[in-house]
């Protein structure tokens, strides 16, 4: 099938191979250049635009693969003792507890803060932030024991002020 061109000037359809309207005269191979020029400027214009959109839509991609792994693999944890925000390795990779704020955490009472953030006193006793479980059994079995001594001094002293209360009057 041939094509068919219809000249601007006149409207005549005729063969495209005509450099010259048999109808009118007018020189159409310079129109037909021109109109090829405009439609390959609109065709790389076009592959360019392709072109960053493609490149736009990776990126985002890739900024959005990039999120998701560090917020699975990571805590953002902040807070006024703690500095930061600062990133600590999660144990297991997932999206729970992801934003730890140290202030929230340490203004709990220890049981209260690991039933409602387990993976938060985790991080942050792995990061030496908080002490360990071990540390606190440690220091709260050294605290009661101080105390029990402390009594026992007391109960002593008073056993013996009453010791001598009673050798007095007697
Ligand atoms: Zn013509």
């Amino acid at each position: 099938m041939e094509t068919q061109f219809c000249c601007p000037k006149c409207s005549h359809e005729q063969d495209s191979q005509f450099d010259i309207c048999p109808s009118c005269s007018v020189v159409l191979s310079k129109l037909k250049s021109s109109a090829a020029r405009m439609t390959h400027r609109k065709q790389l214009a076009n592959q360019r635009k392709n072109f960053k959109r493609q490149m736009l839509l990776t990126l985002s991609i890739s900024a959005a693969a990039f999120v998701f792994l560090l917020l699975g693999n990571f805590h953002v944890v902040r807070g006024s003792a703690y500095g930061g925000p600062t990133l600590l390795p999660k144990s297991t990779f997932g999206f729970s507890e992801t934003f730890i704020n140290t202030d929230a955490l340490t203004g709990l009472p220890y049981i209260a803060a690991t039933t409602r953030y387990p993976l938060s006193v985790k991080a942050l006793q792995n990061s030496g932030f908080l002490e360990t479980d071990a540390a606190r059994e440690a220091r709260i079995k050294n605290e009661i024991n101080m105390e029990y001594q402390q009594v026992m001094r007391e109960s002593r002293e008073e056993y013996e002020r009453m010791l001598r209360d009673y050798e007095m009057r007697h």
